[in-house]
């Protein structure tokens, strides 16, 4: 089978590897549309340096195989399920793990091909092996929505963290493709109005295009929005956690949900917190009960519009090279990349 490596800044090739064995508790998955993140997009770009390296976990596809202990199993996958599919290892045994909190797991993340290069999920590929537990059907959804699963997990982990409830009044700082995943899923899951906070006048638009009650710059958010519930920073510009503070009602929370520069700092009043009974929350990553959560919402079709409007461009396998370069130098939402 083919697999993407990269193997230096904006140095891509295409290897051939040979097909993963199944163990007894895994399912190979034949690769139907893998999508680019932010992961990938730094690699390409020389951002984060580390060669050579098998990127692509944003991975759907149909099941191919499955091992022997899980075969008929209720509820696992079968031959011809189409699957998104976790690629995080999740050990059980750390500190984070046996916490319930294995977004966190302290494990080494990442595998390796049969060379030995470094597999940050190898999705780029023809197929995957992974533990048939961490593969989850979507039904008959489009296997671009199944390919969505991954960062769909991850809004729904930063709505469960959250604490949102139908009727909230919501609002999403950033518009981006994060920014309107939190937009779709909020008003998918009952929430009060959604409004959507950002610098780009094309992006407010479309935003608004989406379904978002309001859309406006952070110095007019408050003006046009009013008091919110529940804040979403899903673009850690410098001033966003202020911004955010600035529109929490009484009793709000506030989401950093990423991505934020390591040595940013922000001034924030105590009192502020304390007096208003207001609560910040970090999220980052998924757990598996996102994942079935997820998982379940793309198969009911009820984000299918909004997944839809996500996908900005869609490549093979072969033009792998010019997807990266696409994700990696323009503003995009989604791209995604099909063996076949
Ligand atoms: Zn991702
Ligand atoms: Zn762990």
């Amino acid at each position: 089978m083919r697999v993407a490596v990269v193997t230096g800044p904006e140095a891509v090739e295409l290897r051939e590897e040979p097909m993963p064995r199944v163990g007894p508790d895994e399912i190979l998955v034949e690769v139907g549309a893998t999508g680019l993140c932010t992961m990938e997009r730094r690699l390409y770009l020389g951002e984060k340096r580390f060669y050579p390296v098998a990127p692509g976990h944003e991975v759907a596809g149909r099941v191919a195989e499955v091992g022997a202990a899980v075969d008929g199993l209720p509820g696992s996958p079968r031959v011809g399920d189409t699957v998104t599919v976790d690629l995080l290892s999740r050990c059980g045994t750390c500190a984070a793990c046996r916490r319930g909190r294995s977004a966190l797991c302290k494990a080494p993340q990442g595998g390796a091909l049969s060379d030995g290069t470094v597999s940050f999920g190898a999705g780029l590929s023809d197929g995957v092996v992974v533990k048939a537990r961490q593969a989850y059907p979507t039904g008959a959804a489009p296997i671009e929505h199944a390919a969505m699963g991954e960062p769909v997990a991850c809004v729904v982990h930063s709505l469960r963290l959250g604490g949102l409830r139908a009727g909230d009044r919501v609002a999403v700082i950033g518009a981006g493709y994060m920014g309107r995943l939190h937009l779709a899923l909020a008003r998918a899951r009952g929430a009060g109005p959604v409004g959507l906070i950002d610098v780009s006048a094309e992006r407010l638009a479309e935003a608004e295009a989406a379904g978002a009650a309001w859309a406006a710059t952070p110095q007019d958010a408050l003006a046009r929005g009013g008091k919110q519930d529940l804040v979403f920073v899903t673009a850690g510009a410098p001033g966003a956690l202020e911004t955010a503070i600035e529109l929490c009602d009484d009793g709000g929370t506030v989401v950093l949900y990423g991505a934020f520069a390591k040595d940013q700092r922000s001034e924030v009043a105590p009192d502020a917190i304390h007096h208003h009974e207001l609560s910040i929350v970090g999220v980052y990553s998924q757990e598996p009960e996102d994942w079935q959560e997820a998982a379940a919402l793309i198969a009911s079709g009820v984000l299918a519009t909004d997944l839809d409007a996500l996908v900005t461009a869609r490549f093979p396998l072969t033009d792998v090279t010019e997807a990266l370069k696409l994700a990696a130098t323009t503003p995009v939402y989604r791209v995604l990349v099909s063996p076949r």
